[in-house]
């Protein structure tokens, strides 16, 4: 049976727009509902909006109109709310933002430091910081990296360390921007069912922007379909048909990105 807190959404935006200085629209208004344990995909081609609505969802780019209200926080408009809220979002980018002379383990624990007002992340990390980060590491299956430099991994290795950072804040909610665009097809699966699979047995929800229809379909509890900044599809994989996956990429385009 579901609880009350389940059933309210995490995250709603309420007529959320977003447009840019130089007036390039990013986002028309969008009302959507982020719910507990679901993965949710951003489906689009490129320049669609993903990555605008995305980061919105935690103020990386701030509403024109409208607003994003968290359960816990409400609306995020006040300094202190929305640091609150970063604070327990993870984030993951394509191009994973490790430092590359620092190990993967000293990696992760930068995902920790987020986690203290500045005086204390000064101070070093206690031995149950390092156990809880190499135990992030161990579920991406990355233990045996963890005194590796993150230069030395491949791009499959250091998205799963990314992915290690990411959880090891403890979040409630996961926004991935991109997260396979620089992998190869087999190491993005890969990637995807990994971070699928964390996300489900943690039961955080998490919010990815995908812009190959089939590694949506593989992954995703519900489809957000995108196209010049607006919501065209809202639904199961299996409910995104033909003609939809044509309103969202149009005709040519679709032939690329299956
Ligand atoms: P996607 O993630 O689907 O590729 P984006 O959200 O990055 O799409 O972009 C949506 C639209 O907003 C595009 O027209 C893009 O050129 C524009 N855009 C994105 N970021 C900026 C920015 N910082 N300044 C101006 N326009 C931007």
């Amino acid at each position: 049976m579901l609880d009350q807190q389940s059933l309210t959404p995490l995250i709603m935006t309420e007529d959320l727009k977003i447009i840019y200085p130089n007036g390039v629209v990013g986002l028309k208004p969008a009302n959507l509902e982020i719910y507990d344990n679901q993965i949710t995909v951003l489906l689009g081609p490129s320049g669609a909006g993903k990555s605008t609505l995305l980061r919105a969802l935690n103020l990386l780019v701030p509403a024109t109109n409208g607003c994003v209200r968290v359960r816990d926080h409400g609306v995020l408009s006040r300094r202190g709310s929305i640091r609150l809220h970063r604070r327990q979002t993870g984030m993951i980018f394509q191009q994973h933002h490790l430092i590359g002379r620092l190990t993967a383990l000293e990696n992760v624990l930068m995902g920790r430091i987020g986690q203290y007002p500045i005086w204390r992340s000064i101070f070093p990390l206690s031995e149950e910081e390092r156990r809880w980060a190499l135990e992030c590491l161990n579920r991406v299956g990355l233990q045996e990296k963890a005194l590796s430099r993150c230069d030395a991994l491949s791009g499959g290795q250091q998205q799963r360390v990314g992915i290690a950072r990411a959880i090891a804040q403890r979040p409630n909610l996961v926004l991935a921007d991109e997260p396979v665009a620089s992998l190869d097809p087999a190491s993005s699966i890969r990637v995807l069912s990994l971070l699928r699979r964390i996300c489900k047995e943690d039961g955080i929800p998490a919010v990815i922007s995908l812009h190959q229809l089939e590694f949506a379909r593989q992954i995703a509890d519900r489809i957000i379909g995108l196209g010049s900044g607006e919501v065209l599809f809202d639904g199961k994989p299996a409910e995104l048909s033909d003609s939809v996956i044509k309103q969202i990429y149009g005709e040519i385009e679709r032939m690329d990105t299956m």
